[in-house]
């Protein structure tokens, strides 16, 4: 990649206004593989003004002509994915076989140009037309845990709807951001429709949210941040758009087939090595059927091929840097303090690892669920078994957390599994 260090605004690869970079390690290695630039607010000034002075002619272009772009970018990206797959591994880890990572975007575009083909942005209401407008200028942050299919996915809406945008993408993730850049640049979009400025949350996000001449702000991250994205932008009164943290529960009714759902659940857990928002990190199992599921669930956690991220058969990459292999590492301690039953995996690096941010795969049965790693969004490869005796006491524990993001069941049964989710 040749623009590592520059950002891009209106159309063209530029300096920044601070000479700031920041090393991007390989998880798995350890090693640097690249070193891109820290953004400030006057870069930030600097891409909003060009999102701003190409909003009044992008939001009037045709329907037809904003599909034909997409399509641009739809077949520079089909290009590019085994790269972009690469790109990914090196920068958080994600394994080449989660082609979701790579090949998820692609369906995001495509899905886009289908819908932007039937959408109708006037309606007739009762003889009154309703017109639907672009927003303007959008903010667009987003995490490190889905480097491409996370911007894409807001990018797209926004480029249909005629918006213009600036994509501030985790500083822990940039490389393939960067590379989305290079596809639009490829696709020859008008200047100043897409812009990207790499930086942190406080010197990049928080002007993007503060700025007035942003009209809204797309966020997907920690509820931590998400919190700050809406008190910074709460001060120009600008629509904000949060997708935040999770402790999703799956609950497995009795009737459930346990190893099924002790192989899906592990799957889900251990896929992108846990660092998903919507993981069912919660299982939720009949008190009587622990010990049947907890046979299976390390049958499933230790058939996980661990290792290098772009070797082929690898199903469980490292996860993103030490800050997050430190933290998994404090709550996997704390839950075996707290007397939680450890079932498999367990503190330090799998065996065989003695470098990169490698986790074990790691089962707790017999969690309270007032202990902290039933309560706490883990971010890994940590599934917390929790006891239930009734149906009733189930949905409690389900529900009783902040994070309302995912919900699963488990039954022979659809009626009685809906009937279960409806309260979810
Ligand atoms: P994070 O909140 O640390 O960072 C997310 C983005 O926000 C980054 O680009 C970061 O630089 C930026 N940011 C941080 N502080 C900011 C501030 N004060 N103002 C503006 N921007 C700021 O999250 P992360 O560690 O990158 O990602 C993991 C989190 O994201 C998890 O909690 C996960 O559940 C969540 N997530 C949610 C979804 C979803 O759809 N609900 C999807 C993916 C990830």
């Amino acid at each position: 990649m040749q623009n590592l260090t520059k950002f891009f605004i209106g159309g063209e690869w530029v300096k920044p206004l601070s000479s700031a970079t920041l090393p991007i390690l390989n998880p798995a290695t350890e090693e640097p593989v690249a070193e891109v630039a820290m953004g400030s607010a006057a870069d930030v000034d600097c891409a909003v003004a060009a999102a701003r002075a190409a909003f009044s002619t992008f939001s009037t272009t045709s329907k037809a002509q904003r599909i034909h772009w997409l399509e641009r970018i739809a077949d520079i990206y089909d290009r590019k994915r085994t790269d972009l797959a690469k790109l990914i591994a090196c920068e958080m880890g994600a394994p080449l076989n989660t082609v979701v990572q790579s090949n998820g975007p692609l369906d995001h575009i495509r899905y886009t140009i289908k819908l932007l083909g039937t959408y109708e942005f006037d309606r007739n209401i009762s003889g009154t037309i309703i017109r639907r407008e672009a927003v303007g200028v959008c903010g667009l942050i987003t995490p490190w845990n889905w480097p491409l299919q996370t911007p894409i996915s807001k990018i797209c809406s926004a480029f249909a709807a005629g918006c213009t945008m600036i994509l501030k993408p985790s500083e822990y993730s940039p490389l393939s951001s960067l590379a989305l850049a290079e596809i639009f640049d490829d696709a020859g979009l008008p200047p100043g429709v897409f812009n990207l400025v790499n930086g942190d949350g406080l010197g990049v996000g928080e002007p993007l949210c503060r700025h007035p001449d942003v009209d809204m702000i797309s966020f997907t991250g920690s509820t931590r941040s998400g919190i700050r994205v809406a008190e910074a932008a709460a001060q120009t009164v600008k629509r904000v758009a949060q997708e935040l943290g999770g402790k999703s529960a799956n609950i497995v009714l009795p009737d459930a087939d346990l190893k099924e759902a002790a192989c899906w659940n592990i799957g889900r857990s251990l896929f992108n090595a846990g660092q998903s928002c919507h993981a069912p990190s919660r299982m939720l199992v009949q008190q009587d059927q622990i010990a049947e599921i907890e046979g299976y669930l390390v049958e499933a956690a230790q058939a996980a091929i661990i290792g290098d991220p772009l070797a082929a058969s690898t199903t469980m990459g490292p996860v993103v840097n030490k800050v997050q292999f430190d933290r998994v590492q404090h709550f996997i301690d704390t839950g075996i303090k707290e007397k939680a039953r450890l079932a498999c995996g367990g503190v330090g690096r799998p065996a065989g690892f003695d470098r990169g941010y490698y986790v074990k795969p790691t089962v707790f049965t017999h969690v309270d669920p007032a202990m902290t790693i039933a309560r706490e969004e883990i971010f890994g490869p940590v599934l917390s078994v929790i006891p239930y005796r009734t149906e009733e006491e189930a949905l409690e524990i389900a529900n009783g957390t902040p994070f309302g993001l995912g919900g699963y069941v488990f039954s022979r049964s659809r009626e009685k599994g809906r009937a279960i989710s409806e309260r979810l």
